[in-house]
């Protein structure tokens, strides 16, 4: 990888973390006075739903943070399993990834055995 798709990589990723530091900051719980009991039961449901957004917000902040400190190291770009370069098209739609598309394709046709929350797979996808 070539210093100046590095900082491309790093911009991006910059940019990302950015966003995602003011969506995990939005205030997620809100109001709760309501006008009727229907409308409590969806500001809830809501909140809820925000809740589980909020976590996953969580781990794309913790990932993209690993993956700007990994940017620094020369192994960046390179896939973990069989030590190809990642294109870079595929790292700027998913600078998080650690592997290329085709062991990523094989791993994830291969079993579980370690029963990776299907969420998480579906983020690294
Ligand atoms: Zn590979």
């Amino acid at each position: 990888m070539t210093e100046s798709q590095r900082r491309e990589i790093e911009r991006h990723l910059e940019d990302t973390l950015a966003a995602l530091r003011v969506q995990a900051h939005m205030d997620s719980t809100g109001d709760l006075c309501c006008a009727d009991e229907n409308e409590f039961a969806s500001r809830l449901s809501e909140m809820r739903l925000s809740v589980a957004l909020q976590a996953r917000v969580n781990v794309q902040i913790r990932e993209t943070e690993e993956a700007l400190r990994r940017l620094d190291v020369a192994d960046f770009g390179t896939c973990r399993e069989c030590g190809e370069d990642i294109p870079l098209q595929r790292l700027k739609a998913n600078p998080t990834t650690t592997l290329c598309v085709h062991c990523r394709q094989e791993r994830d046709n291969a079993p579980r055995h370690m029963g990776m929350p299907v969420a998480q797979a579906g983020l690294r996808a």
